[in-house]
């Protein structure tokens, strides 16, 4: 069976956590469209634009994934491009209240559509893009969490 997934977030910026889900994704479903939210409630610290540019390259030798943005719900989003499925990782119980809760209000809008979670390796389970800003502007060592080209455009964005 042909199936299509969607794996939404904000990704500001994408770390090895994100790059080992879509990973996991690809071995298991057909085509894998990472999808940027715009989310300026959330005041990312890259544009979408440069989200989706770091994503693009993390994911250049992954052959079933494309990466795109999208605004507004994401059950609208994988209705227009023909996917059941939205992938979120899950890291730690704490991620899980929120994760539940988003999951059922998403089948609850869109009942076709299913949420299904992976873990990522054991390495990746506490890292978050968050914790890598917060980390990242005191001037710590990020080489073992992000690609070093998002190290990079994190540094020059930070102006460390
Ligand atoms: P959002 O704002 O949608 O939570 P994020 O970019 O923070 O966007 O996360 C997107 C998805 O990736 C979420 O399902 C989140 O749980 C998952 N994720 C984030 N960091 C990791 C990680 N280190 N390992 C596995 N999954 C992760």
């Amino acid at each position: 069976m042909c199936q299509i997934a969607i794996y939404p977030g904000t990704f500001d910026p994408v770390t090895y956590g994100h790059i080992d889900i879509i990973k996991r994704a690809q071995e298991v479903f057909s085509e894998v469209i990472v999808a940027v939210a715009h989310n300026p409630h959330k005041k990312p610290l890259f544009d979408v634009g440069e989200r989706v540019a770091l994503l693009k390259k993390a994911t250049k030798d992954f052959k079933s994934v494309e990466v795109c943005d999208f605004n507004g719900l994401v059950v609208d989003f994988a209705h227009k491009r023909k996917a059941k499925v939205l992938i979120r990782g899950l890291r730690m119980l704490s991620d899980f209240e929120y994760e539940f809760q988003m999951a059922l209000t998403n089948r609850k809008i869109s009942p076709d559509i299913e949420t299904i979670f992976m873990m990522p390796q054991e390495s990746y389970s506490y890292l978050s893009s968050k914790l890598l800003k917060e980390v990242a502007s005191m001037g710590a060592d990020i080489s073992s969490f992000v690609p070093d080209f998002v190290e990079a455009a994190l540094k020059s964005k930070l102006g460390k």
